[in-house]
């Protein structure tokens, strides 16, 4: 396999843990970085997370076999209206990070037709709080799904030679139409990220008529607010990038609410627990507990008491066992016991950690 030029323009969080996911596989591609600020770049140069670094965008454009954009998705779209300009290498892949993709790839679509060039939307769906090359993390999309949103830019062959360029990320690749990827992540990202928001503001304002409002909030409040710590400039990228389909639900949503008010108004018992049990169910049909969409197939729960360093005893037990996920299934405890949700690999590893903790515990252990 050829040495190919890998050019990631933005060295945030994202850019530069897609250059350390690129590496790991391949140590012999050289990998150039953009970033406006000498921050990001000097930490990227200081970790050899790049090769070579720059603070001119068009200074490493025309060396690359393939360039990826990972900065804020309005500059992505001024990027590739740059790269139209420029002489690129010949069928030179460009693919980007944004959140949001309708709007990426028109613009794709729009500036570099008939360029000999070819273009892939991409979004790699993990991330942080955190932001900057100090940020970066070789493992950061490790089990996360990696969405390819191809356009008529994206010839035969394009989504095969990113997916072995990015195989050190150990993601998992997927398609989706962009407008698709846009309407599902409205509901279960932008959406989400609004109602946190919104909820934290009017438990503020709450607050200062109610002082003990802070002292309460304890886990339910802190669970649904945690995203509202998230880095604002990105949501506002993201809001403003996706804006009918966010409004959709945003409208769909209150006419929900209104219509548990009105079982609340009316007392109807039954409905409200019909309401509450729907939920329920539907969330343990979703099987959202893990990681990035990881299938949990190989999963085993095991009922804990709450007792100091009783994680730390069980994952002591399975030293040597890869894992690919942890969770404390706080919302199934009943005072003393909680479950914790453990998946592993294989069916092996799975076997193998069961007999382990049999063993040595009395913790009781199941297997769906
Ligand atoms: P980050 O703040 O860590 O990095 C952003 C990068 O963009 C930095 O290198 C910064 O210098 C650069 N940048 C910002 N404004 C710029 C401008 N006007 N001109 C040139 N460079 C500029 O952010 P990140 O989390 O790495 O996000 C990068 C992209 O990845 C965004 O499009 C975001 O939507 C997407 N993304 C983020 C996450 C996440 O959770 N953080 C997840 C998936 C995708």
């Amino acid at each position: 396999m050829e040495n190919k030029v890998i050019y990631v323009a933005g060295l945030g969080l994202i850019g530069a843990s897609l250059a350390l996911g690129i590496k790991r596989d391949h140590p012999d591609y050289k990998i150039l970085g953009y970033n406006r600020s000498d921050k990001s770049r000097n930490v990227a140069l200081e970790r050899g997370i790049v090769d070579e670094a720059t603070g001119d965008f068009k200074v490493f454009a025309s060396q690359a076999d393939v360039i990826i954009l990972a900065v804020p998705i309005k500059q992505t779209i001024e990027f590739i209206k740059d790269l139209a300009e420029m002489d690129l290498k010949d069928n030179v892949i460009i693919t980007d990070a944004g959140s949001t993709k309708r709007e990426i790839v028109e613009a794709g679509e729009k500036y570099l037709t008939g360029k000999n060039v070819r273009f892939v939307g991409s979004h790699p769906m993990a991330g942080s709080h955190k932001s900057g090359a100090i940020a970066a993390d070789v493992n950061l999309f490790e089990n996360a799904y990696y969405i390819f949103t191809p356009s008529p830019l994206t010839t035969a062959g394009t989504i095969d030679e990113m997916k072995e360029i990015l195989s050190g990320l150990h993601a998992r690749f997927v398609e989706i139409d962009a407008c698709e990827h846009d309407r599902v992540t409205s509901q279960i990202s932008h959406f989400p990220h609004i109602l946190a928001a919104s909820l934290m503001e009017q438990a503020g304002d709450y607050a200062c008529e109610h002082e003990m409002t802070n002292h309460f909030a304890a886990g339910a409040f802190r669970d649904m607010t945690r995203i509202a710590e998230s880095e604002p400039g990105m949501w506002t990228s993201i809001l403003l990038t996706n804006q009918s389909a966010v409004m959709e639900r945003i409208d769909d949503f209150k006419a929900r609410l209104d219509g548990v008010k009105e079982l609340i108004a009316k007392g109807d018992g039954d409905a409200i627990w019909n309401y509450f049990n729907q939920a329920r169910e539907t969330r343990k049909a979703m099987r959202i507990h893990k990681r990035g969409g990881v299938e949990s197939a190989f999963d085993i729960f095991v009922d804990v008491p709450d007792k100091e360093d009783v994680i730390l005893e069980i994952l002591e037990l399975l030293r040597g066992i890869s894992l690919v996920n942890i969770h404390i299934n706080e919302e199934n405890r009943e005072d003393i016991n909680g479950i914790l949700q453990i998946s592993f690999k294989c069916a092996k590893d799975l076997e193998h950690a069961k007999k382990v903790i049999t063993e040595k515990t009395n913790y009781k252990v199941h297997i769906n």
